[in-house]
């Protein structure tokens, strides 16, 4: 398997109001839409839609009628998901309202993304045999530090340490098993707590061979060993930025896949390559609403970028 993303997966539930409602006030919603959802999900299908990677995803739905549409969903995108268990009680939901001006408030159950804290045996030999290894931490910090440890030695492991508070306690650890650590401003601020984006940056890239932090529309920071690029974002009418990072991440590592690299030869050219194509994914992406929905195939990327 070239790409295996090990993450959340929920049910959205997405409503628009016209403005997000007080404590103890009700307003009414003008319209509901319900999609797939999760980061691990989201990346997963945006390495797929990026072509010729083979990509599996290693997680958990309930035993919901949710948990059977989430997973015909991604199987209608082409992913592998023999490392998909299914875990008695509700499968991971997200209820999120966004109003006029494109804020949003977001409610996550994490349901059956909360169930296992180690790899099945099945997953454990989809991840011993990836060439790629993308995590975020919607999961357990548990499962996240067991699919690092059960990569072969030259399987990359890319972390998206997002959301950034379950960072926190197993800081160390995950640290030492990451290659490429991808963060935006807020989380490299967090998981540094400093309130310069230098400083987190000075502190976070001696430690991992690879540091990613995006910008937003600012682009994207690339440090590798003592080289640094800057990534620029390309131009978009952006609608909605809902999953500009999971679409960014996961382009990103179907292309570290696809260069036939092992971690242990990663340089700039290789990881400029590799940002460029999610940057690119992801500009497209935001001008269309949704997450996964969003997320482009591998022609269109390629329009942008030739
Ligand atoms: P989210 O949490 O909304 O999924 P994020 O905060 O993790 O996103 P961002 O830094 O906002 O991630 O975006 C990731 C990448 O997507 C950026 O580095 C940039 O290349 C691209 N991007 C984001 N917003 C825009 C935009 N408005 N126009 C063009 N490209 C964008």
């Amino acid at each position: 398997m070239s790409v295996v993303v090990v993450g959340s997966i929920n049910q959205d539930v997405v409503t628009r109001v016209r403005r997000i409602p007080a404590p103890g006030e009700t307003v009414l919603a003008s319209s509901l839409v319900r999609t797939g959802g999760g980061k691990g999900a989201n990346q997963a299908v945006a390495a797929r839609r990026a072509g010729g990677a083979s990509v599996a995803f290693v997680g958990a739905v309930g035993t919901d009628p949710e948990g059977e549409n989430l997973r015909d969903a991604l199987v209608a995108d082409g992913v592998d998901v023999s490392g998909l268990s299914q875990v008695e009680g509700p499968s991971g939901m997200a209820f999120i309202s966004v109003d006029d001006t494109a804020d949003n408030t977001i409610v996550v159950v994490p349901g059956a993304n909360a169930a296992a804290t180690a790899l099945t045996p099945v997953q454990r030999s989809l991840v011993s045999t990836a060439r790629v290894v993308l995590t975020q931490l919607e999961i357990p910090v548990a499962l996240v530090q067991d699919a690092a440890t059960a990569r072969g030695a030259q399987t990359w492991h890319l972390l998206n340490a997002a959301p950034s508070a379950p960072f926190h306690s197993a800081r160390a650890a995950l640290l030492a098993s990451v290659d490429v650590l991808i963060v935006n401003e807020h989380e490299a601020l967090d998981i540094t707590d400093v309130d310069d984006l230098e400083a987190a940056v000075t502190a976070l890239a001696p430690l991992v061979r690879a540091l990613v932090v995006t910008l937003g529309r600012r682009g994207s920071l690339v440090v590798c060993g003592e080289e640094r690029a800057d990534i620029a974002a390309f131009a978009a009418d952006a609608v909605d930025t809902t999953g500009a990072g999971d679409t960014f991440c996961g382009m990103f590592a179907a292309a570290l896949a696809a260069s036939g690299r092992a971690p242990q030869s990663v340089d700039m050219s290789l990881l400029k390559v590799a940002a460029r194509a999610g940057a690119a994914a992801a500009a497209i992406a935001v001008t269309r609403p949704g997450a996964q929905d969003a997320v482009p195939s591998a022609a269109e990327v390629a329009a942008l970028t030739e």
